[in-house]
């Protein structure tokens, strides 16, 4: 399986494309020639990246993906069937946090089908030529990953349609009166796109996905085997208690697991034996200022926040950002999926409002809270 990615550093930019240097970049009117050109879009860093040590811990195939087994097992039976006809996978949309593995099952869904995977994120397909050259470039059965689907712009969502739908890439050249649309067939192709946030992907776009799967937060249990495995892959020496403190405090999500891992391996080389233990990884996690319900100091700021200045909410999102300087997104992205799914922060009309569990944890009285529910 090859993987190419392309990312918005190439596609951001005003320099020339490179194909229109070359001297065949004249015989086709200079539009046309850009938005069907793939080399305008695709490089080799993940297939760089993924042959590097540190990235061989993902996930080859479905017997090492741990944890979604609902999901593995319905994927299991729609790749068997699509090998059985002959045909590509019907487009899949996974949704959820980061880090829960959507990438590494795009990966392993193309590895099991023995095709192509190009790896693209959103940002990156700035400009219809963008998508319409990747595009252009897949063989029959490859599958297109698109990261950050709901992120597209308008313009290269449409071309998405018909490309989804009918493997018909539409192309409109020129402007004006002499505008016209060229239609290109398609290698037919599955197109997985991932997206932490599925209310902000338009009807027309999710309703072109064959499957909509959800990928949950991993429960301990789950965790420490992700753990266990990177260690075994990464060599190190690990016991039952130091994976199962790491995975306590991964927020439910292997990405984590992985690096707070990776940073206990760094404390226990330089100040223990090598081999981790609970109360080494405790100690370490502890230095890092993880706690053991996995929360970083952002999460207690702004839990502490909702509690001494607004009496424990209901705050908006606005508020939460500004008196914590992180950005509404990555609010509503990064720290609030994972302090609901525990229990710590509820969602309410008019706010949110920090649980009495968060107040217990965060050592206030739960006398103080001003608005429970
Ligand atoms: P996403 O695309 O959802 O942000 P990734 O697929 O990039 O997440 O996963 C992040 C990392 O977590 C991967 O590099 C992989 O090592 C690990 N990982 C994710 N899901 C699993 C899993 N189910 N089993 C083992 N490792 C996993």
């Amino acid at each position: 399986m090859a993987i190419i990615s392309s990312s918005s550093k190439e596609n951001n930019n005003n320099s020339p494309n490179p194909a229109s240097k070359s001297p065949k970049s004249k015989e086709k009117p200079p539009q046309e020639k850009s938005l069907l050109t793939p080399e305008a879009t695709t490089d080799e860093k993940i297939t760089e990246a993924d042959t590097k040590p540190e990235q061989s811990i993902r996930p080859q195939n479905l017997e090492d993906y741990i944890g979604q087994k609902a999901l593995k097992e319905l994927l299991h039976i729609a790749i068997a069937a699509a090998k059985s006809r002959k045909s590509p996978l019907d487009h899949l949309l996974f949704y959820g946090s980061a880090g829960l593995g959507k990438t590494s099952l795009a990966l392993i869904i193309a590895a099991e089908m023995g095709v192509q995977c190009k790896i693209t994120s959103a940002p990156a397909l700035e400009r219809p030529r963008d998508v319409a050259g990747l595009l252009v470039s897949l063989q029959p059965g490859d599958i297109l990953f698109i990261d950050e689907i709901h992120r597209l712009p308008k313009v290269t969502e449409e071309i998405l349609y018909s490309a989804m739908e009918d493997y018909r890439l539409d192309v409109t050249i020129g402007k004006g009166t002499a505008a016209r649309i060229r239609s290109v067939s398609l290698s037919k192709f599955t197109l997985i796109g991932a997206t932490t946030r599925i209310g902000a992907l338009s009807s027309p776009l999710r309703d072109r996905f064959g499957f909509i799967q959800h990928l949950r937060f991993y429960e301990i249990d789950e965790l420490t085997k992700i753990v266990t495995r990177t260690a075994k892959l990464l060599e190190t020496v690990i016991d039952e208690d130091g994976a199962t403190e790491i995975a306590r405090r991964a927020r439910g999500t292997p990405r984590i697991a992985n690096r707070l891992f990776k940073r206990v391996r760094d404390y226990t080389q330089v100040k223990a034996n090598g081999e981790i233990t609970g109360s080494i990884a405790n100690d370490a996690l502890e230095l890092f200022n993880v706690d053991p319900r996995g929360l970083d100091w952002i999460d207690r700021k702004l839990l502490t926040m909702m509690i001494e200045n607004f009496g424990g909410g209901p705050v908006g999102l606005d508020t939460m950002a500004a008196s914590t300087g992180e950005d509404t997104q990555t609010i509503e992205e990064v720290y609030e999926p994972y302090l609901l799914q525990i229990g710590y922060l509820n969602r309410t009309p008019r706010g949110r409002l920090v649980t009495p569990a968060a107040y217990r944890h965060l050592g206030f009285s739960v006398m103080h809270q001003k608005d429970v529910v």
